[in-house]
């Protein structure tokens, strides 16, 4: 059978990569032909156990190590990622199945984090106040929490661990990284060239796996944080057991982001961005544009473009030339679960303005079409689940005051978008929508490496956000040191004012 020649993918543990035998498996795709490409080890207490005591063992050198060197080490990451970018891009959309040039993109977001560690030194300084009181001075310190864990989901392969270990690394703790049992190879080609960089062994570990694996790191006594990315429940699972085992815990969930179309907004520009937005990646996106909200009379104009921009989006094979507008979902499951929720819409009310279910293609994979549903209402299945695919709701609202008002009864909090020439409805929309992240006339206000990725509501469990000075923050923690130097011959303690 095919299957005994597959790869199983190797798990790094204190600087060797071994392949795990008599595990279980599971089946790694590539969705644009339905292939079974690789296999992931699932695994078990053990081998969790032997990675994080790899990783405590390695933390204290690796912290002692001046923030400057290990910084050194990320910079030639940096060098090495650049490299090889363009195979790292194609090992991505070879598993995930995005296309080319978004893989480009996953890549590139990646790296901007890494360049944000490389300027640790900085990042990591404190603050120093002299003289807090006579002859007294005071100074915080940032110092790393010990051995860290990221959990991370299938959508991002590239981009979602490097939210994480680089600024982790770069703080000095050491790393337990579980990839996506969907989407290993990408993590485990990217894990390779920080080694090739130069980490000592221990510092970054990887190991594969599903609820057992996850567990084993949830209660594990020596990991200290967790970053998970990931769907709401599982988020939310995260969350409540790792904080109750004493970690610190940074959980982001899943979305339902909505875009505002005003009256006044411009046509072409709101469509484009609007339907790049819920149709790039194929919508499987936390920061897709999986609602337009079409106040008053934008509709006559905006739906007839969004029909036409939907149903010319072209859907193909994204492993070979020439590359589609848009590639196929994660797994044949998927795939039905979306064209499912598509049906129970049209059942509930909502009206098919572009269908991707007929969508008939001879490369085996996983396919659905650009499909667009007009006259979505809040309380329907496909408004108030998150699709997760290449479907894009629409919604309507009398004015700005009832759009605001559907988005904001979400549960979700990721992100929202206004287009508009209004400053004074861009205001009005930024001030008072419930989401963390805001986009004025750009659909996908994700945060770039410099910003926190700030999800509100039930897309984020937790306190401190990936990215930015928080991820350093979230990473690390506080000494604060109140120093007095005693003059030969000075009185006590006692006897000073
Ligand atoms: P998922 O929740 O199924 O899996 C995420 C990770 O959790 C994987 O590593 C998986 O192995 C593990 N996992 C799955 N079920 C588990 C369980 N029962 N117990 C313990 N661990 C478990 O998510 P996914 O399908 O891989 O990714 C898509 C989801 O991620 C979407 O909901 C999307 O919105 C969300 N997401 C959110 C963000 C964000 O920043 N808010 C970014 C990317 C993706």
């Amino acid at each position: 059978m095919v299957v005994s020649t597959l790869q199983v993918c190797p798990i790094l543990v204190d600087g060797e990569w071994q392949e795990l035998r008599d595990v279980e498996t599971s089946p790694v795709y590539n969705p644009s032909t339905g292939e079974m490409i690789a296999l992931t080890p699932m695994c078990t207490a053990p081998h969790v156990n032997d990675a994080v005591q790899a990783a405590a063992a390695a933390f204290s050198a690796w912290w002692e190590t001046p923030p400057v060197e290990r910084a050194r080490v990320l910079f030639r990451f940096k060098m090495l990622l650049e490299e090889n970018f363009e195979d790292i891009a194609r090992c991505n959309t070879n598993e995930h199945g995005k296309t080319l040039i978004e893989s480009r993109g996953d890549v590139r977001r990646g790296i901007e984090v890494v360049e944000f560690a490389c300027s640790i030194p900085s990042l990591l300084s404190g603050d120093t106040l002299e003289n807090v009181a006579r002859g007294i001075d005071c100074e915080t310190i940032r110092q790393p929490l010990g051995v860290c864990v990221g959990i991370t989901p299938f959508n991002f392969p590239a981009m979602v661990p490097l939210w994480m270990y680089p600024v982790a690394l770069a703080c000095g703790n050491t790393f337990v990284l579980k990839p996506s049992e969907k989407v290993p190879l990408t993590a485990i080609t990217i894990g390779r060239l920080l080694e090739e960089a130069g980490v000592p062994r221990g510092v970054l570990n990887i190991v594969h796996g599903g609820r057992e694996c996850v567990d084993a790191l949830l209660e594990h006594p020596q990991v200290r944080a967790i970053s998970f990315v990931g769907s709401t429940p599982v988020a939310r699972y995260i969350f409540e057991t790792g904080t109750r085992h004493g970690k610190r815990v940074q959980a982001n969930g899943s979305a339902k982001n909505f875009v505002i179309i005003m009256p006044d907004a411009d046509i072409d520009q709101s469509t484009r961005s609007v339907v790049e937005g819920a149709f790039g990646c194929a919508g499987e996106r936390c920061m897709a544009s999986s609602t337009a909200v079409v106040v008053g009379n934008a509709a006559q104009a905006s739906l007839p473009s969004l029909t036409h921009a939907a149903r010319s989006i072209r859907v193909g094979p994204t492993d070979r030339e020439p590359q589609p507008d848009m590639g196929p979902l994660i797994t044949l499951e998927h795939r039905d679960r979306v064209a499912q929720l598509i049906g129970t819409g049209a059942a509930e009310g909502a009206k098919i303005l572009a269908d991707g279910r007929g969508l008939k293609l001879n490369s085996g994979g996983f396919f659905l079409g650009a499909t667009l549903l007009d006259e979505v209402e809040n309380e329907m299945a496909i408004a108030r689940e998150e699709i997760f695919g290449p479907v894009l709701n629409v919604m309507r609202a009398d004015d700005l005051e009832n759009a605001i008002q559907t988005i904001n009864c979400s549960p979700y909090g990721n992100g929202a978008s206004i287009f508009t020439r209004s400053g004074k409805s861009a205001r009005e929309f930024k001030h008072r929508v419930k989401a963390g992240m805001v986009g004025i006339n750009i659909s996908v206000p994700a945060s770039m490496a410099w910003f926190p990725f700030a999800g509100w509501g039930e897309s984020f469990f937790g306190d401190l956000h990936m990215q930015g000075r928080e991820g350093v923050q979230f990473f690390t923690q506080q000494k604060v040191t109140t120093t007095r130097w005693f003059a030969e011959g000075e009185g006590s303690v006692w006897s000073t004012k």
